[in-house]
């Protein structure tokens, strides 16, 4: 009975597709008078936006995956609040939901690294090549029908079904997006090292954190608040850090470095802000913290015993050196991020430390 009355519910909202509001699917959740959480679950996708109030107006960091889909979060925000002048946005960094709806917020100080204007331009590229655009409409497209597909099966498990609905609404604001082409605002305000923001009552500072998820990747402190906010750089809980394809030594040096200032005694942290989970607390990041310095002490006495990339890479499993981390299933999101993070290091160790050049022929 629960099953039909459930079904005769979602036929209609899922007939009347993007006009459906989405608001009672989006949450803002409060951390302290002046910092909240919002963000619009889904099966495996939630992104954590954050609001602060503050004296000189609302700041939001990070503006989802693309304008149709930020509007209603945007409204929710300023319904409860009660206010909506938007101060500043700040960018994370440059994939999907961390920028895609800053076009809504064009008279605010967009916040970012002095790398993103750069990151963001695949945002440009992916709605300008066809084939590109074609291919990522297609998986999109799937997505809804195997979303679709899947709802009445799921019909008598509320919690689910309410995520396959609550994905279906936010992937048919999306489609129609990447469809018809949104614009990509890109920062107005960059830094490269470290960026203090002061904003009367409160101050934010803003840390870049090297080139390694992305290449701009930023970390936001609000002292007054004890809170972090740490985009891509603890994920979500047991994701394994990241050592990217343009990473050099000095951006590893600087995770080490960064997290190693963040931990210092006088740096209070009470609420860790990820990317994309429950919130978090301090205790997630030395274990990050740690991962980079082990990564670079192994794999440089990897090298120093002569041994293989090959051999480097079944020595440094997760579970066999790293267990604060999970092995995600194979072929799944970040699967192979440790045996890139091996692969990524030995570059950079060989481009650092050149293996000596063979002697010369005798004559
Ligand atoms: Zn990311």
């Amino acid at each position: 009975m629960i099953t039909a009355i459930h079904l005769g519910l979602l036929v209609p909202l899922l007939a009347a597709g993007p006009q459906f509001d989405p608001g009672p699917y989006i949450y803002l959740d409060r951390l302290s008078p002046r910092v909240a959480v919002a963000y619009w679950p889904g099966i495996d996708r939630r992104c954590n936006l954050t609001v602060i109030q503050s004296q000189k107006g609302l700041v939001l960091i990070d503006t989802e995956a693309s304008p149709r889909v930020m509007a209603p979060i945007k409204r929710k925000i300023e319904q409860t609040l009660g206010r909506r002048d938007w101060a500043y946005i700040i960018n994370t960094h440059a994939h999907d939901n961390h920028c895609s709806g800053n076009a809504l917020f064009k008279n605010t100080v967009i916040l970012g690294h002095e790398n993103l204007a750069a990151d963001m331009q695949w945002l440009i590229r992916r709605q300008t090549e066809p084939d590109w655009k074609r291919k990522e409409l297609e998986r999109y497209h799937a997505i809804l029908r195997d979303l679709r597909a899947a709802l009445p099966r799921y019909a008598a498990h509320r919690l689910y079904a309410r995520l396959i609905q609550s994905d279906l609404i936010f992937y048919d604001l999306f489609v129609q997006d990447l469809q018809q082409g949104y614009e990509v605002v890109k920062p107005t305000l960059t830094f490269s090292d470290k960026y203090t923001l002061d904003l009367g009552d409160l101050t934010l500072e803003v840390i870049f954190f090297g080139k390694g998820h992305s290449n701009s990747d930023i970390l936001i402190y609000i002292p007054q608040e004890r809170v972090l906010v740490t985009g891509a750089i603890a994920y979500q809980p047991g994701r394994v850090p990241e050592i990217g394809e343009d990473s050099h030594l000095e951006d590893v040096h600087r995770f080490i470095a960064v997290l190693d200032r963040l931990l210092a005694d006088n740096v209070k942290i009470e609420h860790v802000i990820p990317g994309h989970s429950v919130l978090l607390t301090r205790a997630v990041l030395p274990p990050i913290r740690d991962f980079y310095q082990r990564m670079l002490e192994e794999v440089q006495a990897a090298r120093r015993q002569g041994l293989t990339l090959d051999q480097t890479t079944r020595l440094l499993t997760l579970s066999a050196k790293f267990p604060a981390f999970r092995e995600p299933p194979p072929r799944t999101d970040g699967s192979l991020h440790q045996e890139r993070n091996v692969k990524n290091l030995w570059r950079i160790l060989a481009e650092d430390q050149p293996a000596p050049p063979p002697a010369p022929a005798q004559p």
